[in-house]
């Protein structure tokens, strides 16, 4: 299931696919492209190849997130609007076909939370949606969202995720929808990172690192996207116990360690083929960690 060569051969490769499964979905990594000895390489569609490190993934069955309360007060998007995207975007991921069963998680919604910035803390910490205007991005102009990711780069395990918005550059909403702005599709898009999957190569995906327009009606969710996350959370657990709390307790206040915005962020530009205008959704995921034992 995992590739060896980069490029675009991988698109003939997964066509190709007769005995063994080939799928075209990516999991993320434990890479710290800030650190040589912990870098990953990485195939043109921004998945990581360097199987040395270690996979991405919840240390439970429970994951939790948090809204923060103000929503985005530019574009008139309040916190109920906000949280209701966020449900729908994780119940469709839950909702995946795992060969009749569904993937082995579930999400508790903390909902409204103060802390209105990406940070881990050790004094406590949620796992929040929120928005920012460009002038955060390091890319303003192409980037829609971003989900920032801290994992023990030894392990792989994720301590902490938040979603960003960027309020500049959120796409209207499906025609016919009725909805001013795709939000749901972005927040599906970014939740998908948010779980551990990384960047995929059929452009139907959800998670194609262009945002595409999708129709009415039309599936969130691919055959290749459900294989992904019935990969990361395989069916089975019972989730009723398990632990739901973010690392170092649940907090919605601001701690003030915000995390490290550098590197380790590919895009895989594709004009819009509407307008030649380019419109990303990016992800980004950063070890913190220093490496210990060693
Ligand atoms: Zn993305």
């Amino acid at each position: 299931m995992r590739r060896g060569a980069a490029g675009a051969a991988l698109f003939a490769l997964a066509g190709m696919a007769a005995a063994t499964p080939a799928w075209a979905y990516c999991r993320a990594r434990a890479c710290d492209d800030l650190n040589p000895e912990l870098s990953c390489e990485y195939d043109l569609f921004d998945c990581p190849i360097s199987e040395s490190r270690p996979l991405l993934f919840w240390p439970s069955s429970c994951v939790t997130v948090a809204i923060h309360e103000n929503g985005s007060r530019r574009l008139g998007i309040g916190f109920d609007e906000v949280d209701s995207a966020t449900n729908r975007a994780f119940g469709t991921w839950l909702s995946a076909d795992c060969g009749g069963d569904h993937p082995g998680f579930r999400v508790e919604n903390f909902g409204p939370v103060a802390c209105g910035e990406p940070e881990y803390n050790l004094t406590g910490n949620a796992n929040i949606v929120l928005f920012k205007d460009k002038e955060w991005f390091s890319d303003p102009e192409r980037t829609i969202a971003i989900t920032l990711l801290q994992f023990d780069t030894n392990t792989g395990e994720i301590f902490d995720a938040d979603i960003i918005v960027n309020e500049d550059n959120l796409p209207p909403g499906r025609a016919g929808s009725g909805d001013d702005f795709a939000l749901v599709d972005v927040l599906t898009h970014e939740v998908g990172h948010f779980l551990g999957l990384s960047h995929s190569r059929e452009p139907d995906s959800i998670l194609w690192p262009a945002y595409a327009e999708r129709r009415a009606g039309e599936p969130m969710l691919n055959a290749d996207d459900e294989a992904g996350i019935c990969s990361v959370f395989p069916p089975g657990p019972d989730t009723e116990d398990a632990v739901c709390a973010p690392r170092h307790g649940f907090a919605g206040e601001c701690g003030g360690r915000p995390v490290r915005l550098s590197g380790g962020c590919a895009l895989v530009p594709r004009s819009d083929s509407r307008g030649g205008l380019v419109l990303l959704v990016a992800f980004a995921a950063f070890g913190m960690l220093r490496r210990r034992g060693r």
